[in-house]
């Protein structure tokens, strides 16, 4: 989602004529698109912020801002902390960036903004075939560990015609695959559903292929279910955070399932579509998780086998819930505990990875591949990363490939 926010952070800047440079002392404004789902990134940005520091006292009129939730959750607090930055504006206020730029010195743009679903703002993409869209922007859920409903606000959907047009055009630009983006997709609601979006995108001139992110377990319906099988351009591949094999904590999640009920969403979802690709995300450490529970996720895992995972250990974020809860979890503990649930699920995923090892698979290609530069990179219908040797020209277009290795973070592919 910032990766997009930054697509739109540039492509409002263009518009007053700006163009990115990878070389900061080349350029007129630094930008920072910060993240504070975890503590980790905030203390990474803060760091990375004092490094700019010399460039500002040597260019007083270089502009530096401050974008994303830590933005959004700080406010005036960014200039306590670091006095050279000149602007700041949360993720709901990114059309009013080029004014904040005209206007005085330190400026915070932090509202709440309920037109946002309603804004197209220009957006600046990368080559490459595929684009994110958003659908719908905040959270309602209010999970009790998270902090994204504090930093972008609640629920709003886009209306639907404005993200077929967009969609349209970017079939018209030479884009094949969507990547539709929200913090629970599954319950947008504007003139239509969810599923119902998912039908008219998926009769959309030139795209191929439709992915969405993210996927909440409590609003999975039927009625989305039938959509994924009966929607040619739908990838199979569905990223669903678990987040904890233990019910208890679930519950004490506010997540809104049991891990049953979970697990009867995965079963069913894959007796009706062939090959679907699972992924999820895990929290370890959450106050009060016991050794049982820390068992549960691992039983969990080889249990339902997914493709891949992201995990992550308990960081308590300031104003949510979870952070009044007793019973921390030792960090010494929470980090054995990440390590044992990583090591288990490399060899699952790497069980899976082998699995592909001869098929045929048709790939979207992306570009140059971040580990080889000699390769090219592209992706499955189910999200694989496969990277093989290509020609010039393919990037942006489809390639058929067998896989001959299955790795641990990729497959390898040969071009047929
Ligand atoms: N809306 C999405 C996820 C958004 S955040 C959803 O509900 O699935 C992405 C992931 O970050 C979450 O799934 C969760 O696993 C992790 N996360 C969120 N808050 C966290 C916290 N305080 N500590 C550790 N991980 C967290
Ligand atoms: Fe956070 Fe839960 Fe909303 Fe996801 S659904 S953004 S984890 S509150």
């Amino acid at each position: 989602m910032n990766v997009h926010d930054s697509e739109k952070i540039a492509g409002v800047l263009a518009r007053e004529g700006y163009c990115s440079t990878c070389d900061p002392r080349k350029a007129d404004i630094i930008i920072y698109n910060t993240c504070s789902i975890r503590e980790k990134a905030e203390q990474k940005f803060y760091s990375e912020l004092g490094r700019v520091k010399s460039l500002k006292r040597k260019r007083p009129d270089l502009k530096i801002a401050v974008a994303g939730c830590i933005a959004q959750q700080q406010g005036r607090g960014v200039f306590r902390r670091a006095p050279h930055v000149d602007l700041v504006f949360g993720p709901q206020n990114i059309h009013l960036l080029n004014d904040l730029l005209r206007g005085g010195s330190q400026a915070v743009a932090d509202e709440d903004n309920p037109l946002i679903a309603d804004m197209d703002l220009p957006v600046v993409r990368k080559p490459g075939g595929r684009a994110w869209v958003s659908i719908m922007y905040g959270c309602n859920n209010f999970c009790s560990y998270c902090i994204v409903p504090y930093t972008r606000g609640r629920e709003r959907s886009r209306p639907t015609e404005n993200i077929l047009k967009e969609i349209s055009e970017l079939g018209r630009d030479g884009y094949r695959e969507v990547i539709l983006l929200g913090q629970n997709v599954n319950s947008y609601k504007s003139d239509t559903d969810f599923a119902g979006l998912l039908r008219k995108i998926n009769s959309v001139r030139w795209i191929e292929r439709i992915r969405f992110v993210t996927s909440h377990p409590r609003d999975l319906s039927d009625g989305l279910a039938s959509a994924f099988e009966e929607l040619p351009k739908v990838c199979e591949h569905l990223h669903l955070p678990l987040q904890s094999g233990s019910s208890r904590i679930l519950d004490l999640m506010n997540r809104g399932y049991t891990f049953d009920e979970y697990k009867e969403i995965v079963t069913k979802l894959r007796k009706k579509i062939k090959g679907l690709s699972f992924t999820t995300d895990i929290i370890t450490g959450f106050p009060g998780e016991t050794e049982e529970d820390h068992e549960d996720t691992l039983k969990a895992l080889k249990k339902l086998e997914f493709d891949g995972i992201f995990a992550f250990k308990y960081s308590p974020r300031p104003g949510t819930v979870a952070t009044l809860m007793d019973s921390k979890v030792d960090d010494a503990v929470a980090s054995r505990r990440l390590t044992e649930i990583l090591d288990l699920q490399d060899s699952i995923t790497l069980k899976k990875n082998r699995s592909y090892e001869g098929t045929y698979q048709e790939i979207l290609v992306e570009g140059p591949s971040e580990s080889d530069s000699e390769l090219l990179t592209g992706r499955t219908r189910t999200n694989k990363i496969v990277n093989f040797r290509g020609r010039d020209g393919q990037t942006g277009s489809f390639a058929r490939v067998r896989i001959v290795e299955g790795r641990r973070h990729s497959l390898l592919g040969s071009l047929m």
